[in-house]
């Protein structure tokens, strides 16, 4: 089998611990299969010399939509494009993903089943992308927030069947609308939505399959539901309070705040070309947005990190400038790396495969040039991308392909 050493960079193993030198990561085939002290190995060949550079695990993000384009108004261009155009420019939305070292994704909801064609081509080699944990469909209640792409679902017999549908057609994982949201006019992120049996329900059918759950939810009554029913991750998480931080900490329930989906849509705003009712919404709830998550970070929830990739002006690619959003509301670099690698995984149900650097994982490893533990934005600086082993960015010199 083919046997890679990766010599002379600082290692970040994701758990959050400090940035170790002095060893070399030894891949074989698509596995990490020793970490071993560094010059210890023979030099020849199949060594990688990243002196100077930075080794994590390949970052995850737990929140994208490969059906979204990050334009202004993205759910315009998705209606308008031809359902084959949408398909293509799906599958670069992955290339331009992996390439910034992000090597799984949690797609959150969709349409025509791509994200589930994304997911097995990668898979299969045949397309450059991340590994791909796919929703199928959002399941909302009618006229509710996420409609115009979702499963809607009302009375708890048929959110059940909503969400049998979407195992039916291969989802990973299944996603709930329970609030109003900001992306689709006439709700408010202030109402909640399903109703409990109705969050109940799709939870207890997805647990029945051994999938995992995630709760759009903004609204406090709709959180404490989807909490109270046992949900894995909530996402946006807009109206939290104090007692139900505590819950999901206890719980072990993760957020996934997408800081940047509501910065980038305040920060640009109408002029930009952003729907009048998004820009509304998102600068009314965006103080509150970041008072939850100080209420979480403090509280000790699982911090999991996901950017909603595909709305307005927060493209698909890099997950740095999340990051950035969360060292600024005061988590240390280390830990948003860790939110976004080791915490991920376990959200995800993945932290057997991906998520640390260790012996007996999948090799999805990410250099940077730089010290991202000093400064986060070091991490955008990618150098070498590996996922299962196969090299997919090589930005260092005198090295194998
Ligand atoms: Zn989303």
């Amino acid at each position: 089998m083919e046997r890679l050493i990766l010599s002379g960079a600082a290692l970040i193993d994701g758990t959050g611990s400090a940035p170790v030198k002095g060893r070399a990561v030894v891949v074989e085939g698509d596995r990490i299969v020793a970490v071993i002290p560094d010059g210890r190995h023979p030099a020849g060949p199949t060594v990688l010399d990243l002196e100077g550079l930075t080794l994590l695990p390949g970052l995850i993000n737990c929140h994208v939509h490969f059906c979204l384009g990050g334009e202004p108004d993205p759910a315009k261009v998705l209606a308008e494009d031809p359902p084959a155009t949408r398909v293509l420019k799906a599958a670069l939305r992955a290339r331009q993903t992996v390439e910034a070292g992000v090597t799984t994704v949690r797609d959150l909801g969709g349409i025509d089943g791509i994200a589930l064609a994304i997911r097995d081509t990668t898979r299969a080699g045949l397309i450059p992308g991340p590994r791909v944990l796919a929703a199928a469909r959002g399941i909302c209640m009618t006229g509710g927030h996420g409609w115009q792409f979702g499963r809607e679902a009302d009375g708890p017999d048929e959110v059940r069947k909503a969400v049998r549908e979407q195992l039916k057609a291969g989802a990973d994982v299944i996603k709930i609308f329970a609030t109003g949201g900001v992306m689709t006019p006439g709700v408010e992120p202030g109402s909640p939505q399903l109703t409990p049996e109705e969050v109940r329900a799709a939870i207890e059918e997805a647990r029945k399959a051994g999938r995992r759950t995630a709760a759009h939810a903004q609204a406090e009554q709709g959180i404490a539901a989807c909490v109270d029913a046992g949900i894995d991750s909530i996402e946006h998480g807009i109206f939290l309070t104090e007692p139900i931080a505590q819950k999901m900490a206890k719980a072990g329930i993760a957020l996934v705040a997408t800081l940047i989906a509501p910065e980038q849509i305040v920060v640009h705003g109408v002029k930009a070309g952003i729907p009048e009712f998004a820009v509304r919404k998102s600068e009314a709830v965006r103080g509150r947005h970041l008072e939850s998550f100080h209420m979480a970070v403090r509280a000790g929830v699982p911090i999991a990190a996901g950017t909603d990739a595909g709305t307005p002006l927060n493209p698909h690619g890099s997950i740095v400038p999340e990051l950035a959003l969360m060292v600024k509301a005061g988590m240390t670099p280390l830990e948003t790396i860790r939110a976004a690698t080791a915490t991920a995984a376990r959200l995800v149900a993945l932290g057997h495969e991906v998520g640390t650097i260790a012996p007996g994982l999948a090799a999805d490893l990410v250099a940077v040039d730089g010290h991202p533990e000093e400064r986060i934005e070091a991490l955008a600086d990618v150098r070498l991308v590996l996922t299962s082993g196969r090299i997919v960015v090589q930005r260092v010199a005198g090295a194998p392909r």
